[in-house]
């Protein structure tokens, strides 16, 4: 990390000083409860809605934690959670490195001051620009790890004339995660197969400095019984990793995963920690994990307001301003987002089944359907938790919506919204 980065100010404390707080200071999860409904409601009157509201110093807590449960393994944040370059800002002065899914990635991360010897790019099936722009910063000085997970990958970067570092990725044949979608680690379209895995780092070794091993199992580990399957991904990793030998690193992805239900607990960090310990155990190479989820997940918040209240014969259908343009995970994973509104009599007001509606033309762009909520009344406040990973990053503009604005808890404009001006600039 550079030594002469200035730090991110944040309402004008420090998120470096956050880095520095004790872990155990800072709760496993922050549930949407606890985030100050009198701050949220001042910060929608000054930037209007539909908005995202990140919470930095939370950003830096996670990382914090993180560092605590792995104090020797190489972290990365993978960029792709969340690439708002304060965020990046406050995830590099926490110490930890970027893990970039593509050259625009790259890009970000070295414009928010990671040194490029703490930048890994993962190339999936990279394009021909990706590449082009990865081996040019390469050569312009960045020491970046190119993660490949095609032996072809590798003959495209020598015609490139790049020699520098390389990491392979393989597939070992099992995942996990909260759905099929986010299951990488037994998808063929993911890295090496294991059997050819030995054959590509000898093919690699004489021409790169091949440094690592990868492999990402999936996303959202969390409960027990993903734990069991990820042990099970964990001791193949370590069997190849053993196969191969002479490695700087094992880099076991992330897919750390964090609650969405309030009635969920959070993941025991310290059990996962002990997992990867067991079954590595032996092998010669340091840990690299490479979480987005976890670092960003519930340093965020998406506020909404009510526009339309509808009665239906089961149900009241609260018409919001933010749609799965928004916030895409309900419609796409079917995840699940806590809401909760902040209007101060809410509490007082009587309980009822609400869908959450957006103003999308498409039957997926609900929040959630029939949840008990208090009965919404047009102009309420709304909040959905733990929006900070996959939320703004997945936001688009289909039915000509303009992408949501991001400001810090802080009150900082991170991210302005989007004007219908923006939604044509690039036409011609
Ligand atoms: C998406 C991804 C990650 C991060 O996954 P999280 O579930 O957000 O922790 C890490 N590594 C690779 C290769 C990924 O594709």
């Amino acid at each position: 990390m550079s030594d002469d980065a200035t730090p991110v100010t944040d309402g004008g404390e420090s998120v470096a000083d956050a880095a520095d707080a004790d872990p155990e200071d800072s709760p496993a999860i922050r549930r949407l409860a606890d985030w100050d409904a009198d701050r949220l409601s001042d910060i929608a009157d000054e930037h209007d809605t539909p908005l995202y509201v990140t919470d930095l110093d939370r950003v830096a807590e996670n990382c914090a934690r993180l560092r605590a449960a792995f104090p020797d393994a190489d972290l990365r944040y993978a960029v792709k959670a969340n690439t708002a370059r304060a965020v990046l800002e406050a995830v590099r002065d926490a110490g930890l490195g970027a893990e970039c899914a593509s050259a625009g990635e790259v890009r970000r991360a070295l414009d928010a001051g990671f040194d490029g010897d703490d930048v890994d790019y993962t190339a999936v099936n990279p394009p021909e620009r990706d590449l082009d722009a990865v081996v040019e910063w390469w050569e312009d000085g960045a020491d970046l790890t190119i993660t490949v997970g095609a032996a072809d990958t590798l003959d495209r970067l020598r015609e490139r004339g790049y020699d520098g570092r390389v990491c392979v990725r393989a597939n070992p044949g099992v995942g996990a995660g909260h759905h099929e979608k986010v299951r990488t680690g037994g998808a063929a379209k993911f890295g090496v197969p294991a059997e050819r895995v030995a054959e590509v780092f000898a093919s690699a070794r004489p021409d790169f400095d091949v440094v690592g091993l990868h492999a990402h199992a999936g996303s959202g580990i969390h409960g027990d019984e993903d734990l069991a399957a990820h042990r099970e991904f964990l001791a193949r990793v370590a069997d190849l990793a053993g196969d191969v030998g002479d490695l700087e690193y094992v880099n076991v992805g992330g897919g750390i995963g964090v609650p969405y239900r309030d009635d969920e607990e959070p993941l025991d960090l310290d059990a996962v920690a002990a997992a990867i310990r067991e079954e590595l155990d032996g092998l010669d190479a340091r840990l690299a994990l490479e979480p987005g989820r976890y670092v960003v997940a519930d340093a965020a918040v998406l506020l909404t307001r009510v526009n339309t209240v509808k009665g239906a014969p089961n149900e009241l259908v609260a018409g919001v301003d933010a749609g799965m343009t928004d916030l895409l995970r309900p419609a796409m994973y079917d995840a699940f987002h806590e809401i909760r509104s902040l209007e101060p009599d809410s509490v007082d007001r009587e309980e009822a089944p609400v869908t959450v509606a957006g103003p999308i033309c498409e039957s997926g762009d609900t929040f959630c359907e029939g949840r008990p909520l208090p009965v919404p009344e047009r102009g309420d406040l709304l909040a959905l938790g733990n929006v900070g990973a996959y939320g703004y990053e997945m936001a688009s503009t289909y039915n000509s919506r303009p992408r949501p604005a991001d400001v810090s808890l802080a009150g900082e404009l991170l991210r302005e919204r989007e004007s219908l001006a923006d939604l044509t600039r690039l036409e011609r």
